[in-house]
């Protein structure tokens, strides 16, 4: 999804679109959902029946949908300047509260409605969101919403069959129906964000599937309002707000903390992590390592093969770093092609242990990368590690990363692709 595969699709001929120039999976996949969700709106619109009361209240959400997106249009065009990945959205609100209260073609409409005001008056703008992603996340709304709506309409039957009319299994089959909306919605993205290749941590993350249940919990909200008080769904809009703010801000700290090429932390954020692991060796007396990592002869794997493959180098060692270090160890990328580790609370025999399986994992990879010619496998790649130790190589974390540079840089004049720790 990156910015150079989007391009502008704005009133281009139908033959230069962006989406005929994703991966061809990719573009099956959406045509294939696509057409399953047009599919399924004609046969639902045939068979619906509509009511008096389905029209009002459709009005009704889609003006507060609208209202809504309005309101916080300047929160959105924000977060949207500032990724483009994270699919989190506000409109699942409205669209399940259509879901419980209107048949299932019109909380379709819903999407669609919501979703074409967002592009005119948002999306459109800021021109890092192509056309086709903008369809393809309505249509897997549309069939989120349709398959909650198909779970719903189970447990009524059910409700019937059996004879189950108390209000606790209608508040089952309820969350029920959020629960398939969820699993639906999250299926079907994380497919496409594979198909894309994304790096994982752009998928969704634990925070991203609390923010949807909340905003389907509001949603849930919104219809018993509009089943039995209207004028109280207005309730809904202030935590709504609120809660595309924290989407924000949550997004604001990762753009802060998180190296966006490899997923890594930035170097602030590792620096903050390792001041606070020196407080904490000084107080209790532990040792604990710190890693340079410089990549041997990145520049030719850039003049060879270009800057684009040699990004999928940084992305591979990234998770090589990943990989290899434990769950409280931490790795920063430091711009470039070096790297710093953390490993808290070790031994100086451990860390160079540590040190030395990253090295070997990193001349063992191979990367698929593209190229000007197509797709290569870049081999032979290799290291310098430098190890400092706490408290032997420094006792502030400035001379812990000066010897530890010093060191990269021993290793270099030694030859390249391999370990060395100094002590001062
Ligand atoms: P050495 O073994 O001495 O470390 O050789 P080297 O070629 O790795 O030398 P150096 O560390 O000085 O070069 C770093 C190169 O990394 C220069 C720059 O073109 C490249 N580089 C820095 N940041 C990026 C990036 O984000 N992406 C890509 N593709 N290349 C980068
Ligand atoms: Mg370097
Ligand atoms: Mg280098």
């Amino acid at each position: 999804m990156s910015g150079a595969a989007t391009g502008d699709s704005r009133g281009t001929h139908p033959r230069k679109w962006a989406l005929w120039r994703q991966p061809r999976t990719m573009v099956r996949y959406f045509l294939a959902v696509e057409a399953i969700a047009l599919v399924l709106t004609v046969l639902l619109a045939t068979q619906d029946r509509y009511a008096g009361r389905h029209w009002w209240q459709l009005g009704v959400i889609c003006a507060l949908a609208l209202f809504q997106a309005e309101v916080s249009r300047k929160i959105e065009k924000t977060r949207r300047l500032i990724t483009n990945a994270p699919h989190v959205n506000m409109t699942s609100v409205w669209v399940f509260a259509g879901v419980i209260v209107l048949p299932p073609s019109l909380a379709g409409l819903v999407a669609v409605i919501a979703y074409l005001h967002l592009w005119i008056r948002v999306w459109r703008r800021i021109g890092n969101r192509p056309m086709h992603r903008v369809v393809f996340s309505t249509v897997i709304i549309m069939l989120s919403a349709y398959a909650a709506s198909g779970t719903l309409a189970a447990g009524e039957m059910v409700q019937q069959a059996r004879g189950w009319t108390g209000s606790s299994v209608t508040a089952i089959v309820v969350m029920l129906a959020a629960l398939v909306f969820l699993m639906v919605n999250n299926t079907m993205v994380t497919i496409a964000a594979r198909l894309y290749g994304q790096p994982t941590h752009l998928v969704l993350s634990w925070a991203d599937y609390a923010l949807e249940i909340a905003t389907l919990c509001l949603g849930a909200l919104a219809a018993l309002a509009l089943a039995h008080t209207p004028y109280l769904v207005v309730l809904v809009l202030p935590p709504l707000l609120v809660l595309h703010r924290a989407v924000l801000v949550k997004q604001l700290e990762e753009l802060a903390t998180i190296d966006q090429k490899t997923g890594l932390l930035n170097a602030t954020a590792w620096h903050e992590g390792a001041k606070n692991e020196l407080s904490r060796a000084e107080r209790s007396r532990d040792t604990f390592g710190v890693m340079m990592v410089d990549l041997d002869h990145f520049k030719r794997v850039n003049d060879t093969y270009g800057h684009i493959a040699g990004d999928e180098v940084l992305k591979a060692v990234a998770r090589v770093l990943k990989d290899e270090i434990r769950d409280y160890d931490s790795a920063g990328r430091f711009g470039g092609e070096e790297f710093a580790v953390l490993i808290p609370n070790a031994t100086a025999e451990q860390v160079v242990n540590t040190a030395e399986r990253l090295r070997r994992r990193v001349t063992e990879l191979e990367v698929l990368a593209p190229t000007d010619s197509g797709e290569t496998v870049i081999r032979g790649l290799s290291a310098s590690i430098g190890v400092a130790i706490y408290p032997n190589s420094g006792t502030t974390l400035e001379q812990l990363m000066l010897t530890a540079d010093s060191a990269v840089y021993t290793a270099k004049s030694n030859g390249r692709n391999q370990v060395v720790t100094l002590s001062t």
